[in-house]
């Protein structure tokens, strides 16, 4: 059967991926970048190189893009006739500025169907890869088969914030994870132990957490946090120990300092014998 054509602006390393994959799926692709030269090595695989933005809005009805955020969408699309056009905006964003988007963009005759990918550009198109999608329930139908290369589409429902409320989500867990592991790997090394001594232990830590998920999860929807094994009190202590350690260590403790204040705001709200997950009853306000 005949692949849908699509036109994907916004070449970065994303975009780049998302390009080479849509080409061996074998959809005919157009391509536009503001820095033209992104484009070369995908009209050598078979891409159609698009002069402008308008160009490329033009070739097809189906837009794929992929940007630093949605002001560059509206840089991108500027002026340019959107009439009958479904943009896929697979850019990072806030759920808000999503939903402000779909209504602009309707006014110009186009819909809109916000995604966020999670996976990086050597996993696009990965069997692990998925996408979260918000947005009109049908465009999204007529649309699945083609995204599937990008990635396993997950749809979240109408609501156009959502795909991107689970992407930063996902993304505040990742981000700070990482600066969590960086930080603890600072810490080795200011007593001598360098990260590749360390990180054995690093991945041995990293990846029992997921462990505590299904706990986290009965604790926060039930609304009930039982110690049993460990509770919030003691934690807080560990979390002051850490600050310290930062601190005479000469590492910046802005990290474990703001989950050390989580533990203590919890604690004064009368958590202390509850399970760490009562820390949930302070994250709002
Ligand atoms: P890059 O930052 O490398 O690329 C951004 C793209 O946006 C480039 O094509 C750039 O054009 C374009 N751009 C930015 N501002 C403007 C503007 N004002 N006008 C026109 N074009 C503009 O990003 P990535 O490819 O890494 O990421 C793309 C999106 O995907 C981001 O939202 C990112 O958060 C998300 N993402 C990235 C992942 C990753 O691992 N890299 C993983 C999952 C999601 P130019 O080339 O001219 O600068």
């Amino acid at each position: 059967t005949a692949k849908t054509p699509l036109t994907v602006l916004g070449l970065g390393p994303m975009g780049q991926a998302m390009v080479t994959r849509f080409l061996d799926a074998g959809h005919p692709t157009t391509v536009w970048n503001r820095t033209p030269s992104r484009a070369d090595a995908l009209v050598a695989k078979g891409a159609a190189r698009a002069a402008t933005a308008a160009d490329a809005v033009a070739a097809n009805r189906l837009l794929v893009l992929s940007l630093t955020d949605y002001a560059a969408m509206d840089d991108v699309l500027a002026g340019v006739d959107l009439a009958g056009r479904v943009v896929v905006n697979l850019s990072s964003e806030t759920p808000g500025k999503t939903v402000e988007a779909a209504a602009r963009l309707a006014g110009r005759g186009a819909e809109l169907l916000v995604g966020g990918v999670m996976a990086n550009a050597e996993m696009v198109g990965h069997p692990d890869a998925y996408v979260f999608y918000s947005g009109p329930r049908e465009v999204f139908d007529r649309h699945a088969d083609a995204l599937a290369v990008i990635g396993r589409p997950d749809y979240l429902g109408a609501d156009h914030g959502l795909a991107q409320m689970l992407y930063q989500a996902q993304l505040d867990v990742f981000l700070t994870s990482l600066a969590a592991m960086l930080h603890g790997i600072a810490l080795a090394r200011s007593a001598g132990v360098s990260a590749e001594r360390f990180a054995p232990y690093l991945s041995d830590n990293v990846s029992t957490l997921s462990m505590y998920v299904p706990g986290i999860a009965k604790h926060v929807d039930s609304g009930e946090h039982p110690g049993d094994l460990a509770t919030t009190a003691m934690m807080g202590a560990t979390a002051a120990h850490v600050v310290g350690a930062s601190e005479a260590a000469g590492i910046d403790a802005g990290l474990p300092g703001a989950v050390k204040s989580l533990y203590d705001r919890a604690i004064a709200a009368g958590h202390g014998k509850d399970s760490f997950t009562a820390l949930v009853n302070v994250l709002r306000g």
